[in-house]
């Protein structure tokens, strides 16, 4: 009876999660995305660009940072002119032009820089001092079980399992005053729901004017009005709330303990207030999904939620939910997490990817060891040449994923 139920389960979830790509590209598919907000031409985007090629903005970034700008006015030089971009040149994507068009003069640099070293480092294998981003984890908790998410797997997201629990406020700092100047780009989430941590308003304070581009990933579910003014009233930059259906149905089935009509309610509020009582929030707000199933239409998405985001869009599907039963693939590009992001965790412990959501891949702690010297560690270079090498079949659990 219980292999039957099983089996029942298995099919079940086959049918909902029908869209299985094998490999996953970081990143949003053209296909796969709705921009709402209205953006600029890439002529527009040049002159803002050389407008302030004459300010201090500008004349203050370091030669190495100036270089960097110099490969994106290029990139548009050449796309301008109808040529190919060069390796080493990059202009903004689509998502990115909506973030473009909500910062301040001051900030166009700062953000060039980022952007380009979070899209080009991975590329061009350069690894720095520090990651382009940071991922710092309130908590590994969430009150959803998502059919495509580890919280599904039961020896990860059950109390006793030793995963769980809520990050201390002095670790919080402590990561905080290592990364303010040496890192942009900070997103508050990766294993659990942010929101369910009592001092996260705590945190967005002392995270004030320390980053350019703070993001926080929700679920929607538990916003209050309180929340929605603490979040709004911080100067972070991108909302993301995870929404992956236009219908009750579909929600409910894949974001199990989510209930349609109050995230739908949450979301409305958000913008609301968004709109009454912060007219001039630099805020970008994201609907954010994971494509599993060709039911789940972009269209259909903008058509609901177009009233309350600026983008709309769906990433990649991988199997988070089953990362170290999944078949060992056959991936040979490295993964370009190793030269992107890292991960701090509610315990501080360091690891390079959520896939690996039980850390073997983890070494370290961010309670004892600074975060530059983590990314350049030894252990570090071992994995990013590895992957180089095409060796990751060499190493649990990156055998069996596709990320690339
Ligand atoms: S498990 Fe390995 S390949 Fe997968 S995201 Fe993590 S580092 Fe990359």
């Amino acid at each position: 009876m219980k292999e039957n139920n099983s089996k029942k389960d298995t099919e079940a979830k086959d049918k909902l999660i029908s869209v299985k790509p094998k490999l996953k590209i970081k990143g949003f598919n053209k296909e796969n995305i709705g921009i709402i907000a209205l953006t600029k031409e890439d002529l527009q985007i040049r002159q803002r660009i050389t407008r302030l090629l004459s300010t201090p903005f500008y004349n203050d970034l370091s030669e190495n940072h100036k270089i960097l700008v110099s490969k994106i006015t290029n990139g548009y030089q050449n796309t301008l002119e109808g040529k190919e971009l060069e390796e080493d040149q990059y202009i903004l994507s689509e998502h990115e032009l909506v973030e473009f068009e909500n910062i301040h003069d001051w900030e166009v640099f700062r953000y060039l820089v980022y952007r380009y070293k979070y899209n080009m480092y991975p590329k061009l294998k350069i690894v720095d001092e520090y990651p382009p981003c940071v991922q710092i984890e309130p908590v590994s908790m969430c009150n959803f079980k998502c059919v495509f998410c580890y919280q599904s797997d039961k020896s990860f997201s059950n109390k006793s399992s030793g995963h769980m629990g809520y990050m201390e406020l002095d670790l919080f700092k402590k990561v905080v005053d290592e990364l303010e100047g040496n890192v942009e780009s900070i997103t508050l989430a990766s294993r659990g729901e942010p929101t369910l941590h009592k001092q996260l308003g705590e945190m967005l304070d002392y995270m004030r004017g320390k980053f350019l581009a703070v993001k926080i990933n929700s679920n929607a579910s538990l916003l209050t009005d309180k929340l929605i003014h603490t979040i709004l009233s911080s100067d972070i930059q991108t909302m993301a709330f995870s929404i992956d259906a236009a219908d009750k149905e579909l929600y409910e089935k894949l974001r199990v303990n989510g209930k349609f009509e109050r995230t739908l309610r949450n979301v409305e509020r958000f913008n609301e207030i968004r709109e009454k009582e912060y007219p001039n929030s630099r805020l970008t707000t994201r609907i954010s999904g994971v494509k599993v199933n060709e039911d789940q239409d972009v269209q259909k998405m903008v058509d609901l939620w177009a009233p309350y985001a600026d983008i709309i869009a769906f990433t990649n599907y991988t199997p988070w939910e089953s990362s170290y039963e999944n078949p060992i693939n056959d991936v040979s590009i490295p993964c370009t997490e190793l030269w992107r992001r890292l991960f701090v965790w509610w315990d501080g412990k360091v690891n390079p990817c959520d896939y690996d959501y039980k850390s073997l891949l983890s070494k370290w702690s961010a309670s004892k060891t600074p975060i530059s010297e983590i990314w350049n560690s030894d252990y570090y270079k071992m994995l990013r040449t590895k992957h180089l090498n095409d060796e990751r079949k060499e190493l649990e659990p990156c055998k069996k994923c596709m990320s690339a």
